[in-house]
């Protein structure tokens, strides 16, 4: 039985008063027992600070370094070693954003998956269609390569979860219907199986990401094979993100 894991992708937001707001508020609900796994991603800038704070549930950076090495002449980058040093757990790699504006291709989002695991975090991979991809009918075909191209052999179900994020969806308001939501998932699972094997395969959680919200969240996160949301947006308000979290109460 694999748990949701209801993870926030704070991006580039959030000062130092806002975030240390929104994350000790964040915390706040997510103490005691829960049937569900937690997980915040603020921006660098904050990740030491928030993840200094007490608290029970996931911190996560949202990118780590492809470099070879943990320290060394790599100005501005910060390595998957420092980021587990300042008490994460996660690391979001291969965001869409990334993608696009990083020219951040399968083989570095892989590179970058596999260190973040080497230093002991759980790497959360993104993969995810555009409009014009999909409206070819190349959804399918496209998600399942960056699959193939962005899981390194390392990954198992503890240290590696997959989130599909249609380009299209996010930040947009629009949502796949849950067919294809359905269909995605199945293939994302397949393919895992196919490079991993069946008991990986099984295991690691597959996350949907694209305009989650309060409102969608309960029908999105009850298709099969859909093991918890990649949440934007709503995940800046800590009321918002905690109504999404608790559709699975
Ligand atoms: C995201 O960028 O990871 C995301 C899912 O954004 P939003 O929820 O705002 O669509």
């Amino acid at each position: 039985m694999r748990r949701k894991l209801i993870a926030g992708n704070w991006k580039m937001n959030c000062l130092k008063a806002d975030g240390m707001a929104l994350a000790k508020a964040v915390f706040d609900k997510a103490r005691g027992d829960l049937p569900f796994d937690v997980l915040i991603c603020p921006p660098m800038s904050l990740l030491g600070m928030v993840a200094a704070l007490p608290h029970t549930i996931g911190v996560g950076a949202q990118d780590v370094a492809v470099a070879p090495k943990a320290s060394g002449a790599y100005t501005g980058d910060v390595s998957a070693e420092m980021v587990r040093d300042l008490g994460a757990t996660h690391a979001i790699v291969g965001h869409s954003e990334r993608r696009a504006l990083h020219d951040e291709e399968d083989f570095i989002v892989q590179t970058k998956a596999a260190r973040a695991i080497e230093a002991g975090l759980t790497a959360v991979i993104c993969i995810g269609e555009t409009l014009e991809e999909r409206e070819a009918g190349k959804a399918l075909d496209v998600v399942t390569d960056q699959v193939r191209g962005s899981v390194p052999v390392i990954a198992t179900a503890e240290n590696c979860v997959i989130a599909y994020e249609p380009i299209w969806a996010i930040g947009t308001g629009k949502v796949p219907t849950t067919a294809d939501v359905a269909e995605v998932h199945a293939a994302i699972r397949a393919e895992l199986a196919a490079i991993l094997g069946s008991e990986i395969a099984e295991g690691m959680r597959i996350l949907y990401g694209g305009s989650v919200k309060p409102s969608n969240a309960k029908e999105l996160l009850a298709v099969d094979n859909v093991d918890g949301a990649l949440i934007g947006g709503a995940s800046l308000k800590a009321d918002d993100f905690w109504a999404i979290a608790e559709t699975q109460m």
